[in-house]
């Protein structure tokens, strides 16, 4: 018996995307259930008319190490996270982390993220359990005001799209000694191979500030990258709104071509 596959409509202007989107899944909370923990080292944190908690979470990580809660130096936490960055004491800043939910970026574009390890988890739409047929894809940022080459480019995606619709029904006519679910991932596996690099991905990714400083310092200005550097500029404008002193060496600009760079100032 063949695996029921439902028919899918396909609406020409739905089936691109123009921008990355992102927004903030998760952040971390500042939740100091007793400040009275701190008592015994003379003087402790508090955690009223605090403007930026995730800073401050860094604040009381990094005063620990030396308990320094009484604020020898008279820093704010602005400064102190400030000075932290600059004496290259990062590794305070893992105690704070972000989840973005990402979705109008490139399988190719997902393919690169995934390559940062340290202090990053991800969760990926699967190609495999996920019908493909009624997929988006990602209009490169270089082709998106050539009106030509962005006629051809629709042109040859669609065509892609429709042989792996045709490579899904196909296969799913035939026999198969595998039950219905494995057929199914078997079927998507095998058409799956001929969707361009352009199909659209959608990504959880958590990382920590240090991991998401590393990240924006690699990726943020390569210049012959857009897609990354209009997704680094989406995430240094989230993280600056939670945490301004964290980035404060990060600005955002724009490059003759019109789309953003995120550049690390050397302090
Ligand atoms: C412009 C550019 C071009 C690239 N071109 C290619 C390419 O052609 N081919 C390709 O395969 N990749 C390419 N990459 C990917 C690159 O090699 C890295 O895999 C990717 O940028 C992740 O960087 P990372 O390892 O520093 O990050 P993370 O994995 O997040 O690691 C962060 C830091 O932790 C430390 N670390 C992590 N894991 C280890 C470990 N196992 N041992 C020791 N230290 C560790 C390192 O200090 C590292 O910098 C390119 C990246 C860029 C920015």
């Amino acid at each position: 018996m063949n695996t029921p596959f439902p028919k899918t409509q396909f609406a020409d202007d739905t089936s691109f995307v123009y921008s990355p989107e992102l927004s903030v899944l998760a952040r971390s909370q500042l939740s100091l259930s007793d400040e009275n923990i701190f008592a015994r080292f003379g003087s402790f944190p508090r955690a009223e008319n605090v403007s930026y908690p995730i800073e401050r979470i860094v604040e009381i990580a990094g005063r620990t190490c030396y308990l320094s809660f009484s604020n020898p130096s008279g820093r704010d936490t602005g400064e102190y996270i400030e000075n932290l960055v600059r004496q290259g004491h990062e590794s305070v800043l893992e105690h704070v982390s972000w989840t973005f939910l990402l979705s109008g970026v490139s399988r190719a574009f997902t393919h690169q993220l995934v390559r940062h390890r340290a202090g990053f988890s991800y969760s990926q739409l699967s190609q495999q359990y996920v019908d493909h047929r009624a997929i988006r894809f990602v209009v490169p940022a270089e082709i998106q005001s050539q009106p030509g080459l962005l006629a051809s480019w629709k042109g040859t995606v669609l065509a892609q799209r429709g042989a792996y619709i045709e490579l899904v029904e196909s296969l799913n006519r035939l026999p198969s000694p595998l039950k219905s679910r494995e057929k199914i991932r078997s079927m998507r596996s095998a058409a799956r191979s001929v969707l361009p690099n352009c199909v659209e991905a959608v990504i959880a990714v958590t990382a920590n500030a240090r991991s998401w400083r590393h990240f924006l310092d690699v990726r943020g200005a390569t210049e012959g990258d857009v897609e990354m550097r209009r997704v680094s500029a989406l995430l240094l404008h989230l993280l600056k709104q939670d945490a301004p002193n964290m980035f404060s060496d990060f600005s955002q600009a724009s490059l003759s071509d019109g789309w953003p760079i995120v550049q690390k100032i050397v302090r």
